[in-house]
């Protein structure tokens, strides 16, 4: 199996399934007991805070583990609006954002909030000065991503964060694709709160963190022991959380790796879209995660393509692993302005660490035929067919 899904998720690497190993079995303990084995505990889950601190420019008591990206991004949505029935806040993100985000801005809407979903360019980018001409007085939060899921759009996020200081809103992005790709510091993203997920980056599915910045009034979705400082009661995911910091250790020590993968990646989108005709690249090509690749193919339809692939070995998605299931299209691609036809005929690659030269060329090899089948079979083709024989 050819794997280009590493956007949906990624395989565990050994190092930090060996460093997550003895917290199941003789380091078990729970990290709130007083005994040898809860002490073992307590202090693998601050070494591990530590190490994901200095990684992106935070102090250790800035780190709050959670369950995952979508936690993260959940409670930094909900956890700095205010509780008060009367007290009606503003938040202003964007169109593009992943579920976890636009979905709990949808939720707090309900509960008499104020969103304001700025649109994005042609390329997936939102434009900072539609950010700061959306700001009012009750603008509380911005929450904008570091780099979009689907299409790798990376985002002006610096000179966003900027904004939100300069007017004192609090800025929240997601950083779960970027984070091991791109260079990602909380003080140069100029960020009051960024999320993190393991399962991104070759760690552990259900564990992530959120960086809080101190000083962000930041209060808690999940109620209990008081663990996290009070943010996030629950006991923790030892394993987890030792697993998501060698994971960011590794992605770090791996960093080099990405100019191999985008010139691979290059390689893929160069030869798509030469050899395949009405067919266009999703997202730009500056500003771009170097592993991402979306495409439209013309006239067919994403789902049928995905599944050609993985009758040949190729694990791929369409736009994006969480909408696949519905049948509407992507929000992603209908903001950066496809028709809802093109939108459904996307196919979205997405490489890693284990992606080699013959797997993209044998990608390249067997998607014409692919398309080119797809197409003899689809109407839309035929009727295209048609219209270039009408002058006849
Ligand atoms: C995967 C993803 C998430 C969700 O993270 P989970 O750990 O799977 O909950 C959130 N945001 C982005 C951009 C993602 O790609």
């Amino acid at each position: 199996m050819i794997y280009l899904d590493h956007a949906a998720t990624t395989p565990v690497r050994p190092e930090v399934l060996e460093a997550m190993h003895p917290y199941f079995l003789e380091r078990f303990g729970n990290a709130s007991s007083l005994h040898a084995s809860g002490l073992e505990a307590r202090k693998a889950i601050e070494g591990a805070r530590e190490l994901i601190a200095r990684v992106i420019g935070a102090a250790p008591q800035e780190v709050v583990f959670t369950s995952g990206g979508t936690e993260s991004d959940n409670m930094a949505v909900r956890g700095v609006l205010h509780n008060n029935c009367d007290q009606h806040d503003h938040v202003i993100t964007s169109m593009i954002e992943h579920p976890a985000v636009l979905e709990t801005c949808q939720a707090i809407e309900k509960l008499g909030h104020e969103v304001t979903y700025v649109p994005v360019d042609g390329e997936g980018r939102v434009n900072p000065s539609d950010v700061e001409r959306a700001i009012k007085d009750n603008t509380r939060l911005i929450s904008i991503m570091h780099a979009n899921n689907e299409i790798g759009s990376i985002q002006p996020i610096a000179e966003i964060g900027a904004i939100a200081a300069a007017h004192n809103v609090y800025m929240h992005t997601d950083a779960v694709q970027s984070v091991g790709k791109i260079p990602v510091n909380v003080n140069d993203l100029n960020v009051n709160m960024l999320s993190l997920s393991a399962h991104k980056i070759y760690g552990p599915k259900g564990i992530g963190c959120l960086y809080v910045r101190k000083g962000t009034p930041l209060r808690p979705l999940v109620f209990g022991g008081g663990h996290e400082r009070g943010l996030r009661s629950g006991t923790e995911n030892v394993p987890g959380i030792v697993g998501l910091s060698k994971a960011t250790q590794c992605a770090m020590a791996d960093f080099s790796d990405n100019t191999r993968i985008q010139s691979l990646r290059d390689i893929l989108i160069d030869t798509v879209l030469h050899e395949i005709a009405d067919t266009r690249l999703n997202g730009g090509r500056e500003h771009r995660l170097p592993n991402n690749a979306n495409f439209s193919f013309s006239y067919i339809e994403g789902e049928s393509l995905v599944l050609r692939l993985n009758a040949k070995g190729v694990a791929a998605s369409t736009g994006s692993a969480c909408s696949s299931k519905k049948l509407e299209p992507s929000h992603v691609l209908l903001a950066i302005g496809l028709d809802p036809v093109d939108a459904h005929g996307s196919l979205r690659l997405t490489l890693g660490r284990g992606t080699t030269h013959a797997d993209i060329e044998y990608v390249c090899e067997i998607l014409p035929s692919i398309v080119d089948e797809l197409r003899q079979m689809s109407p839309l083709y035929a009727c295209k067919e048609d219209v270039y024989r009408q002058p006849e």
